[in-house]
This record gives structure tokens, sequence and C-alpha cells, in this order.
């Protein structure tokens, strides 16, 4: 979806014409244009074949409800999407920002697959409304985005502002239910301080020292600990807004009682109060051992009895192979970090 292309169909016709053609959009998820009997025929026949509105998805859907899409972007390229049911009627869409990823962790199933091209805006919206076309007739809507499906949302920054901007303004999600996870960007992570939306902000730090994180996360060599979490204490004193700090637990590598107490200290020496830690167990992608579920309850409980709020995340969709970590399209091999273009 091109929203310019869009812009330009309807720049001849008047002005009003664009903001009935955004509420068919983004307020009706309409799946024809010719749904929308406001526009002349001509007009609507025009829009069907330039400006064409069913995303190219094959959906999986798994026991608990979860539904993954891959989608076939119009160069052929592929990205997967993931809708997530809550019991207490949330519906949380998963958005890939990137088709592939250039940032290289090595726990990361996407990852591994190296780095393809940026998504742009209507590519990212364009999730979202494949699955509130699905949901429209269970009149239930999506109400929360994260941006942790493929890719690294600050590196393609400007199109993922674009688009939490559509998804917010047009589509009429709050601003605070939508969140933008980063390995660690702190360029990104400085834009975003700046930015007058409330989004929320979460951090892949996933271990408390430069030598620990150094061996699983590439970005790390530029962008290490100290400066990342002073960054992100500066980002919280500024907006005062609390803040998630992921922390992957991988078996043997960073989650052993002594890390947990080390982690505690320096989250609460740099980031004050403000934040939540929440612990992922690692979905398996054949590098590490999963952490065992002992390990995982004394992590968490060495957090909070140093004072520390901790969530656990739910692993939805594993069937589907749509958990977070493991969106990768077999076969697809793009560009390694170091040679991908750095699109900060
Ligand atoms: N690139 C961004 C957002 C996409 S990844 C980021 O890294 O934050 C979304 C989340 O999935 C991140 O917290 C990431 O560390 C986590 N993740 C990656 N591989 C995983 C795995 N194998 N098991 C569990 N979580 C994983
Ligand atoms: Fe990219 Fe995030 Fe995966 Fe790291 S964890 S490779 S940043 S998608």
């Amino acid at each position: 979806m091109d929203l310019q292309k869009l812009e330009s169909i309807l720049s001849a016709e008047p002005k009003f014409r664009l903001k009935q053609a955004y509420e068919a959009l983004f307020k009706n998820f309409i799946q024809s244009w010719q749904d929308v009997t406001v526009f002349s025929k001509p007009l609507r026949d025009r829009l069907e074949k330039e400006f064409p509105l069913s995303v190219n998805a094959k959906i999986s859907k798994s026991i608990d409800g979860t539904m993954k899409g891959l989608v076939t972007l119009h160069d052929g390229r592929l990205i997967e999407t993931v809708l997530m049911r809550h019991k207490d009627n949330r519906n949380t869409v998963c958005v890939s920002s990137q088709a592939g990823c250039p940032m290289g962790c090595a726990f990361c199933a996407t990852g591994d697959m190296g780095f393809f091209r940026n998504l742009s805006a209507g590519e990212i919206v364009e999730q979202v409304l494949l699955f509130e076309r699905i949901l429209k007739p269970e009149e239930e809507r999506v109400t929360n985005i994260v941006f942790m499906g493929m890719g690294e949302p600050l590196y393609n920054y400007a199109e993922v502002m674009k688009a939490v901007n559509i998804l917010n303004k047009d589509v009429g999600i709050a601003a605070r239910h939508i969140s933008v996870s980063t390995c660690g960007i702190i360029k990104g992570i400085l834009k975003l301080t700046d930015e007058p939306l409330q989004i929320n902000l979460a951090i892949s730090l996933h271990a408390p020292t430069n030598e620990m994180r150094d061996k699983i996360m590439p970005v790390n060599k530029s962008d290490p600990v100290e400066l990342l979490l002073k960054t992100v204490g500066d980002y919280i004193k500024k907006t005062n807004r609390k803040v998630m700090i992921e922390y992957l637990l991988i078996g043997e590598l960073n989650n052993s009682p002594e890390t947990a107490k080390e982690l505690a200290d320096v989250l609460k020496r740099e980031l004050g109060h403000l934040f939540v830690v929440n612990v992922i167990p690692y979905n398996p992608t054949g590098r590490f051992t999963p952490p065992s579920k002992e390990s995982v309850n004394k992590f968490k409980d060495i957090l909070e009895k140093n004072g520390v709020t901790v969530t656990q995340r739910y692993t939805f969709g594993q069937e589907v192979e749509g958990a977070c970590g493991q969106l990768a399209i077999k076969g697809a091999k793009g560009v390694s970090k170091g040679r991908a273009r750095d699109s900060r």
C-alpha cells in the first residue's frame, strides 16, 4: 500500500475526497473501493485498479487464537505479522518494520536471515488493516500495536513514525497502546525523546554488562550498555514515561542469580523507578539452550526482592512459529550486518 499514490490519484478531486478515502480505509476497513458509494463509479474503478486494497497474505491460526500472516509485498519480499488475542478482549498486532533485520542478534531467527529493505509506512499500516478486516465481522478491533515483529524500528525511523501517526490519528489506536521495541539504537531513542506522541518504549537489553551483551548483540559495540542506559535514563526524566526493559533469559548465559542482582542494581542506579523488567524465556532457534523454569523463577524472584517490578511475556503462537524471535522466512537470505545500509 503506497499512500502517496492514493494522494496523487485524489489530488485532482476536491479535498474532502481524501478524507473520505482515509475514513473508508482506516475506520470502516473496506475490502473493496466499490463499497465507497459516495465516490463516483469511475473513481472507484480507478482506485480499484491503481490502489488495490487486498493484502497478499497467507494466514495460519493456532489454537490459542493467534494468527500469523505471511505477507508478500509488491516486490515479492516476504514479511510476517502476528495477531494475539487476549482474554480481556485486547487484540495486539505485532508488526514488522523491515524485511529481515540488519542487527544480527545471535538469538534471533530474523537476525539470522539478514536484511533486505525497510518497509514503507503503508506497508506497516497494512499489517494492521489485514487483521482489522478479519476482526470486523466479530465486531472486534485491534487495540494494541507492538513493533516487535521483523526488523529494528529505530533503523527505519521516519516510516515507523509516519505509521504510528496514522495508527493513532486515523485508525484511532491510543498512543499509550502503541509500543516500539528497540535493540538499543541510541540516536533513535534520542529522537523519540522529543516526539510529542506518548507511545511506549521497550528496550531489548538482555544483559547488564558489556562483556555479556557483546556476546549476543553486535549493536552493543557501537551502542554499549552504559551509554544506552544513560540515554534511557534521560528519556525517562524528560518524558516521565515508564520504560519496559526486555530481558531475554538464555540458559547458562545470562540467567544466573548474580546476573539478576547485577541487573537490578544497574537499572535502579541508571533509571530510577519508572521502569519494569519483562523477562522473556528464550524461544529456541537452534543456537542456545532455553532457561530452566526454576532459573526463570529464581531470576524474577531476585529482581523482585531487590525492588524491581517484573512481568513475564506469555509466548503466544508457538505452533504457528509466530512467537518473538521466531519470525523468519524459510530459505531467505539477506545482507548481514556491516554491509547493510544504515538508514538512521
Ligand atoms: N528489533 C527490535 C524489535 C523486534 S524483536 C528489538 O530487538 O527490540 C522483538 C523482541 O523479541 C526483542 O525483545 C527481541 O530481543 C526478542 N527476541 C528475539 N529473539 C528471540 C527469541 N529467540 N526468543 C525470545 N525473544 C526473542
Ligand atoms: Fe533484529 Fe530485534 Fe532480531 Fe535483534 S532481536 S536481530 S534487532 S529483530
